[in-house]
C-alpha cells in the first residue's frame, strides 16, 4: 500500500489542541447486557461491554479503535449511533445530544452519523438490486425516485462499480470486495459528516483490504469526512488512523497519535498488541513475548486493572483500584500505574 494514500499525515499535529471543536464527543458511555435465565427469565449476571468511555473525534480527523475480539469496541460502534441504548453517559454530535434526541432529530442525526458493517453480504438486502440498495435510504428521506436512482448510480461508478455493468446485479453475484463497495456508497448516498467503520475490511482478502482502504482514503480526502475506524488489526489501524485509542475489557486503556503509539506503545497490553502483530519493520520488533491467553471473562473482569491477570508487569497495586488514564506524552494517555 502506498503512503501516499494514508489517511492521515504521519506528521499531523496533536488534534486535541486543534481549534476546531470535536464533531464528537463521548463521555463516560456504560452498557452492560443482562445473562437472563430459568423460567423466570431472572437477569444473574451483566457482561460488562463498555464502561466509562470517554473521547474526542475532531472534524476530518480519523479515530481508530483497536482491541481484541470482545473488548466492546462494536458495542461502542453501536452506542455512538444510538443504534443501542446506553446505560449512562452522553454523546454529543456537531454539538446535538445524541442519547436526548426525539425521533424527528435522530433521523437528521442519522444522516449525518452513518455505520459500515463488517459483513457486507449480510448487510445487504438480499432481494434488491444493488441500485436499489444504495437509493433506498434517498427513497426513505423523501428523494423522488428518478433522482435517487440517479444519485444511486452516480455513487456506484465513483466506489469503482460501473452502474451498467452491475446496478441491476443482486448481492450474491458480487465478491465481497464489491459488496463492501456497495456498502460503502450506501453509507454515502445521504452525504454524511461520520462514517463509523466496524471492522470493514476484515472479511476480506489482503490484496482486496488494501483496494477498500485506498478507497476510503480517497472519498474521505473528497468529502471532508470524519472517521472512526473500528479494527482488531493493528497493521490496518496504524495506517489508517491520525489517533488511536485502544480499548481492553470495555475499558480505554491508551490513546494517542498513531505516531506516538507506533515509537512508543506504553500500556502494557499496547505493547503486546504491537509484539505479536506482524511487522514488516525489522525495527518495530520486539524480544518480549506476544500476549498469552484469552481476555478474562466480561462478567466477572478483575478487579484493579482489568489487564493484570495477563500483565507480566502487574503489582499488588494494581488489584486494588482501576488506574485512571493519565498524561504519558504529548498527547498520549495511558491507564498503567507504572505511569503514575
Ligand atoms: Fe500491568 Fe498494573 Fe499497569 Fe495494569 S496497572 S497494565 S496490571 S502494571
Amino acid at each position: 500500500m502506498s503512503a501516499d494514500n494514508a489517511m492521515e499525515s504521519r506528521n499531523n499535529r496533536d488534534p486535541r489542541v486543534s481549534a476546531d471543536a470535536p464533531l464528537l464527543e463521548a463521555r463516560g458511555l456504560r452498557k452492560h447486557f443482562p445473562l437472563r435465565g430459568g423460567v423466570l427469565q431472572r437477569t444473574y449476571a451483566w457482561v460488562r461491554a463498555v464502561d466509562d468511555v470517554s473521547f474526542d473525534v475532531y472534524p476530518a480527523e480519523t479515530l481508530g479503535i483497536v482491541g481484541e475480539s470482545g473488548c466492546g469496541k462494536s458495542t461502542l460502534a453501536r452506542l455512538i449511533l444510538r443504534l443501542i441504548e446506553a446505560d449512562a453517559g452522553t454523546v454529543r454530535f456537531d454539538g446535538q445530544d445524541v442519547r436526548g434526541a426525539a425521533p424527528p432529530q435522530m433521523k437528521r442525526l442519522r444522516r449525518d452519523m452513518q455505520l459500515v458493517f463488517q459483513d457486507p453480504y449480510a448487510s445487504l438486502n438480499p432481494r434488491l438490486t444493488i441500485e436499489d440498495a444504495v437509493a433506498f435510504s434517498l427513497l426513505v428521506h423523501g428523494t423522488r425516485a428518478a433522482e435517487a436512482r440517479e444519485r444511486a448510480r452516480a455513487l456506484l461508478g465513483r466506489v469503482g462499480l460501473d452502474p451498467r455493468l452491475y446496478g441491476r446485479r443482486y448481492a450474491h453475484e458480487l465478491s465481497g470486495g464489491q459488496r463492501q463497495r456497495v456498502n460503502i456508497a450506501r453509507a454515502l448516498v445521504l452525504d454524511p459528516k461520520l462514517l463509523v467503520l466496524d471492522e470493514p475490511v476484515s472479511a476480506l482478502d489482503k490484496s482486496v483490504q488494501a483496494q477498500v482502504l485506498n478507497l476510503l482514503a480517497d472519498l474521505k480526502a473528497e468529502r471532508a469526512l470524519t472517521y472512526v475506524f473500528i479494527s482488531h488489526d493493528l497493521n490496518v489501524i496504524e495506517y489508517v488512523s491520525g489517533r488511536v485509542m485502544v480499548m481492553y475489557l470495555g475499558e480505554v486503556v491508551e490513546t494517542g497519535t498513531a505516531d506516538a503509539l507506533a515509537q512508543a506503545p506504553k500500556h502494557p497490553y499496547t505493547q503486546a498488541l504491537f509484539a505479536s502483530a506482524p511487522s514488516m519493520d525489522p525495527d518495530r520488533r520486539m524480544d518480549r513475548p506476544p500476549i498469552a491467553g484469552d481476555p478474562p471473562n466480561p462478567i466477572d473482569p478483575p478487579s484493579g486493572c482489568r489487564f493484570r491477570t495477563r500483565c507480566a508487569f502487574a503489582m499488588e497495586q494494581c488489584a486494588q483500584a482501576p488506574p485512571a488514564l493519565r498524561p504519558v506524552g504529548p498527547g498520549h494517555e495511558a491507564a498503567c500505574y507504572l505511569f503514575s
